[in-house]
């Protein structure tokens, strides 16, 4: 034991000394994680966590999976690297199994990251116009809220301020509507007896930047990262008619919601609508190694080759769509489809949401949103005036969670005193006693929580 503590604070010394953490402020330590297995994850003094937020929302089949190391090993051995300014087969076969996985017709561009799955989307859609004489059209909308990456462009199309503060000036050509968030309906409404002003903001944004200068507008079908903002069901297929309207490209960013998380193959079935982009990352592998893809419709690409010789996208990308990340995803996506890890993440979200029902008598708890098994509880500390949660409290319900063994998220990240939004993505491949252990631990920490909410408001109510 003495030897293990001694190799702990060795490394902890050369954290402090060297390596410069996400995120995370510089005075915290977080632990150091060492192993993983099915949901769970070990760190280095062997406590055991189930990781309920998959990581960042990515590791959708579990820690562990041996057969997607087997196919990492194998493919590193075969062709460990070949650019896609040639081909190989792990990158076509990839290629046609997300078309069938799309339900329609795409060609697919493979990069890095959800970042840079975005950026593609941006520069494609441009290029788009470029060539068929509508040079013009170059903004881009998005919502308030949205987070779609860390680069300049995609940076630019998040609507988050506390991310973009200090950064600034990022990539121009972005704007921003309010989001589709019916417990604070930025229009004043009453769920479920509106008429869209959160889809027609779009078309007034459309209309007042002026329709010849707007290339495209980028949504998630459900804002994730931005506090599990679920829009109403006839949101994206309005976005779609109204994009159709103004001819504007709809991107639809799947890095979270693709792959199985909302219970549909994409978040974007759920809707029926059929996107003109999609981009998608972290499930593509389930984070096994890095990889993203920018799915662009068939007739978005004929467009290109219609346009000549001269008209092919100049984007290139060292390793995206390496072949061995493309093999771990062909692995990844077959063991989603063998375990049936879609219905399953549609059947452990149903089982969450139904089990948590009572977090909802907690003074604390305003709503409890819900997209597959992507949860989202919004934390406040009123639930008539709905005032955000302390710091204090969502942070001190996060560290009762992890000293119960579970680990969860919070995000909402858009202004000051707004980070109030739990959140739960477990692994698709959760067993029944990995989601019970969520749901009891909830239970548990939210009946505990009572008396230590009131403190922590008083509190602040003191000190304020
Ligand atoms: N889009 C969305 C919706 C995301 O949640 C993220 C990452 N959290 C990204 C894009 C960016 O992905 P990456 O971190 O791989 O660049």
């Amino acid at each position: 034991a003495m030897q293990a503590d001694e190799l702990k604070e060795a490394l902890l010394e050369k954290d402090r000394a060297y390596l410069w953490h996400h995120i995370t402020p510089h005075n915290d330590h977080p632990m150091i994680v060492a192993s993983g297995e099915g949901s769970w994850i070990t760190d280095m003094d062997g406590n055991r966590y189930l990781d309920g937020m998959s990581g960042l929302w990515c590791v959708n089949v579990g820690h562990g999976r041996k057969e997607i190391a087997e196919a990492a090993a194998v493919q590193m051995t075969t062709l460990a690297y070949s650019p896609l300014i040639q081909s190989h087969v792990p990158g076509i076969e990839l290629a046609a199994k997300l078309n069938d996985w799309l339900e329609g017709e795409y060609r697919i561009f493979f990069s890095n990251s959800g970042s840079d799955a975005n950026e593609v989307a941006f520069k494609i859609a441009r290029q788009a116009f470029h060539q068929r004489g509508k040079a013009t059209k170059h903004k881009f909308i998005s919502r308030h809220r949205a987070y779609h990456g860390n680069s300049m462009g995609a940076l630019g199309a998040t609507g988050q301020a506390q991310r973009k503060l200090k950064y600034e000036p990022l990539g121009v050509g972005f704007s921003h509507v309010p989001p589709p968030y019916c417990y604070r309906c930025p229009f004043g409404q009453t769920s479920g007896a509106c008429e869209l002003q959160c889809a027609q903001a779009y078309e007034d944004a459309i209309i007042w930047e002026g329709s010849d200068s707007v290339a495209g507008i980028i949504v998630e079908p459900v804002i994730t990262g931005g506090g599990m903002l679920v829009p109403p069901d006839s949101y994206l297929p309005k976005l779609r008619e109204i994009c159709d309207k103004h001819d504007v490209l709809l991107i639809v960013d799947e890095v979270i919601c693709g792959f199985g998380r909302s219970g549909q193959k994409f978040g974007h079935h759920n809707f029926g609508v059929r996107p003109d982009i999609v981009t998608m990352a972290k499930g593509l592998t389930s984070a096994y190694s890095p990889l993203s893809a920018t799915a662009v419709s068939a007739e978005l690409y004929e467009s290109f080759k219609e346009s000549g010789p001269d008209s092919h996208f100049r984007h290139v990308n060292t390793f995206g769509g390496n072949p061995v990340s493309c093999a771990v995803a062909l692995k990844n996506l077959e063991i989603i489809e063998r375990e049936g890890l879609v219905e399953r993440s549609a059947l452990i979200g149903r089982r969450m949401r139904s089990r948590m029902k009572p977090l909802l008598r907690h003074p604390n708890v305003g709503e409890i949103r819900c997209f597959g098994s992507a949860i989202g509880i919004e934390l406040v500390e009123d639930k008539e005036t709905k005032h955000p949660a302390s710091a204090t409290l969502v942070a001190g319900i996060i560290a009762d969670c992890k000293a119960r063994g579970l680990l969860i998220g919070k995000n909402g990240d858009t202004v000051p005193g707004f980070m109030n939004i739990l959140t739960l993505s477990p692994p698709l491949s959760s067993t029944d006693e990995d989601i019970a252990f969520i749901i009891d631990t909830l239970l548990a920490v939210f009946g505990a929580a009572g008396g230590t909410s009131e403190e922590g408001m008083q509190h602040e109510a003191a000190s304020g």
